[in-house]
């Protein structure tokens, strides 16, 4: 796992290795993933690592969707072919996180991009509404 002396966005924070930036302020930055779902494909980082949403500061956490609004903004304007956007977070390895800095994907989507994503067997069971609102007492209790 990542720690920050050898977190591959602290160092394109740093200007050791390069990026495609966006955007830049005192809390956020943002740029082009190099492996991009469909081009126009940007990554919204806070400028200090955490590797997970847990260890981040909720105003940056906060900032980080603000310039995401601004982002789906830009490539909603016609700058690339964009009919829809996905924003996409992988919190924790089993989420799919490979890179343990907190980033918030934010991408283009089009008709007939070829972009899927795969549901597991439970998905469309629909649980009996005591256990829904069991569950939500479960989270409630924890916010
Ligand atoms: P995730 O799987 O959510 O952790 O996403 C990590 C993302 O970081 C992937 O989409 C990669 O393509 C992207 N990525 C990895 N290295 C770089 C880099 N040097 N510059 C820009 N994006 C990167
Ligand atoms: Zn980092």
């Amino acid at each position: 796992m990542n720690t920050m002396d050898n977190c591959i966005f602290c160092q394109i924070l740093a200007g050791k290795i390069p990026s495609s930036c966006v955007y830049k302020d005192e809390l956020c930055t943002a740029f082009l993933d190099i492996g991009p779902i469909n081009t126009g494909h940007v990554l919204v980082i806070p400028n200090e690592h955490s590797s997970f949403l847990s260890g981040l500061d909720p105003e940056t956490g906060a900032q980080i969707f603000r310039v995401a609004q601004r982002v789906v903004q830009a490539l909603r304007s016609g700058v690339v072919q964009c009919d829809g956007v996905n924003l996409y977070l992988a919190d924790g390895e089993v989420a799919g996180q490979e890179v343990f800095h907190v980033h918030l994907h934010v991408f283009p989507r089009f008709v007939g991009d070829g972009f899927r994503l795969h549901f597991g067997p439970s998905r469309g069971h629909q649980p009996p509404k005591a256990e829904l609102d069991a569950v939500a007492d479960r989270i409630r209790a924890a916010i």
